[in-house]
Order: structure tokens, then sequence, then C-alpha cells
């Protein structure tokens, strides 16, 4: 499943579910996305399902998305921060 955070520009090994932010995205019989959002640790995966993970200092600062033909990406998250401050 994973094994270090979902930022390619960041390599902290994922270690424990309380650290961080994990995400888990389900994906249709034909590969479409179906959701992608952010799971409770003992969720049970019930279709083809895909976790990733950010750590601490990322999940403060970013978020992932699927983008249709490339994966799963990084997203910033000054907007929100901003917002909730
Ligand atoms: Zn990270």
């Amino acid at each position: 499943m994973v094994s270090k955070c979902a930022n390619p520009a960041c390599s902290a090994p994922f270690r424990y579910l309380h650290e961080g932010k994990l995400f888990r995205m389900e994906m249709n019989p034909d590969g479409a996305v179906d959701t992608l959002h952010v799971v409770a640790p003992s969720g049970k995966p019930a279709k083809h399902t895909e976790f990733f993970w950010l750590c601490d200092e990322c999940a403060i600062r970013m978020t992932l998305a699927f983008e249709k033909g490339g994966g799963i990406k990084t997203r910033p998250l000054t907007r929100a921060l901003r917002a909730a401050s």
C-alpha cells in the first residue's frame, strides 16, 4: 500500500496512520476515478481502492487531486489556508 509521502518532492516515509493525511481513491471497473477523499484509517475498501498519503509537512501545504491521464497530482492548499485563518 503506501510507502511514502505522495508528494514526489518529499521523501518522508509512511509510518503511522495518525500522521499526515490519508486519501482513498476509488476506481470504477473501467478505470475511471469514482471518488477521491480523505478517509478514516479504519475505513474498509469496497471496490478497487488505492491509498495515497501526505505527511504532516505536506498535508498542511497541499492536497491531492486526480487528473485525467495524469494520475494523482499534488495541489497547493494556499487558498484554503488563507480562508481558514
Ligand atoms: Zn511529504
